[in-house]
């Protein structure tokens, strides 16, 4: 099924929800992901360039779990 990047606009079989804002996103909008219990944690190129939310990106690791 294709979709459509809610951040800009590109269709896409594959996209991402970005964990942060709940946005699906196309893999070059995805900033960084990392490895979760289940899945994977990620984070788009807008919520990056959020403070906050980039700290609780850097923050999690999957140890803590
Ligand atoms: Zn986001
Ligand atoms: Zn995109």
């Amino acid at each position: 099924m294709i979709e459509t990047c809610e951040r800009c606009g590109t269709q896409s079989a594959k996209l991402e929800k970005c964990e942060y804002c709940g946005k699906k996103s196309c893999f070059s909008c995805i900033k960084s992901s990392k490895r979760k219990k289940v899945g994977r944690l990620r984070i788009c190129k807008g919520c990056w360039s959020n403070m906050p939310k980039r700290r609780r990106f850097k923050a999690y690791s999957y140890r803590q779990e």
